[in-house]
């Protein structure tokens, strides 16, 4: 059972209901929201007592509803939360009738690369630029990322071409650091279950687009988002990028898109694909950023590079701008039909 206060209760009210349920002989655990508190009850509830618990504390002041949770994910859920969370970073919406399209190469390489990467971008319609600066790299010997420097450049990059910026945090110590830098914070697919680096992603208050981990199910991620959530962050967004394939002859992973109708049903946090890691063939990438659109995904992150073939890493899975391009004009009369703008 979840006790979702007013937005305008204090800490009184909050006292008050914690009291009411602790007793009732329950455990009582106060939960921040965005812009209310919740307080859930984490012991189980006799029957008998569910309905005179439930109609005791929702009258009692400062509450607002009562509602039964029976997920194990609260904050996360549509009975916590049933409309749907929308994200405003300056006036570029995440999660409403506005499909967004994160665009850019995997990793930042150099200004020039970035550069054409984001003027392509923006030309065809992206609103958020891309770049990773800390790499989780399978091997040791591969590209690690420009660090720092990286930074700078998205940086300077994204406020060159009015673009928002994403890169990927894999540190504690470096998150602060990071948002200094970038407007969202990505927690990758192999730290999605990395709880102190989610607990650190609550407490930033940064908005986060926290990846799907390859053999995490859904209750797993968003569980994961529940970490967020639970440690003050509302600003979360889902991004399912494929999971573990039983043939790796053809995918890199095998992209789940039965996940967004799911996670759109479970949760009113924003839902995104990313076809690129999804598939790991550049040539697949068009059909399914339409077929996650035509899911009911809120938007796509899409790794786009100036020279594929030079990049330094996920080529195989970049689009060329030109390429890009092309899929974001036949991405627009879909939407459409679905009733969003691009
Ligand atoms: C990435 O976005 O470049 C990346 C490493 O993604 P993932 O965490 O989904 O593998
Ligand atoms: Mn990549």
């Amino acid at each position: 059972m979840i006790i979702v206060m007013t937005i305008t209760a204090g800490e009184p009210e909050i006292l008050q209901t914690v009291a009411g349920i602790e007793a009732a002989g329950l455990k009582a655990v106060v939960m921040p929201g965005g812009e209310r508190v919740a307080v859930g009850i984490t012991s189980a509830i006799p029957p008998d007592l569910r309905e005179p618990l439930a109609n005791h504390l929702g009258s009692l002041p400062g509450v607002d509803h009562v509602t039964h949770v029976t997920r194990s994910y609260k904050l996360a859920s549509r009975e916590f939360h049933a409309a749907p969370t929308c994200l405003d970073m300056q006036g570029v919406r995440i999660g409403g009738p506005q499909f967004q399209v994160i665009a850019g190469p995997c990793s930042v390489e150099s200004y020039e690369q970035m550069s054409h990467a984001a003027r392509a971008a923006k030309a065809a319609g992206a609103r958020i630029l891309r770049g990773g600066a800390f790499k989780p790299r399978t091997s040791p010997y591969a590209f690690q990322g420009l660090q720092e420097e990286g930074l700078r450049i998205i940086q300077a990059v994204g406020r060159e071409n009015g673009l928002l910026t994403i890169s990927e945090v894999m540190q504690t110590e470096r998150m602060e650091k990071i948002a200094r830098y970038v407007d969202i914070l990505q927690i990758g697919a192999r730290n999605m279950q990395n709880y102190p680096l989610l607990i650190e992603a609550g407490r930033c208050g940064h908005p986060v687009f926290l990846k799907r981990g390859p053999s995490a199910t859904i209750e797993e991620f968003l569980l994961a988002a529940e970490y967020i959530l639970y440690h003050n962050n509302p600003n979360v967004v889902l991004c399912e990028r494929g999971i573990h394939p039983m043939d790796r002859s053809y995918c890199r992973n095998t992209l789940d898109l039965s996940a967004v109708p799911v996670l759109k049903e479970a949760s009113h946090l924003p839902v995104f694909v990313d076809p690129s890691h999804g598939t790991g063939v550049a040539r697949y990438v068009p059909a399914m950023s339409l077929a996650a659109a035509a899911a009911g995904a809120d938007g796509l992150m899409i790794e786009m590079h100036p020279t594929p073939r030079t990049a330094l890493s996920d080529g195989p899975q970049s689009l060329t701008p030109e390429q890009f391009d092309a899929l974001m004009q036949r991405l627009r009369p879909m939407l459409t039909l679905l009733g969003k703008e691009l």
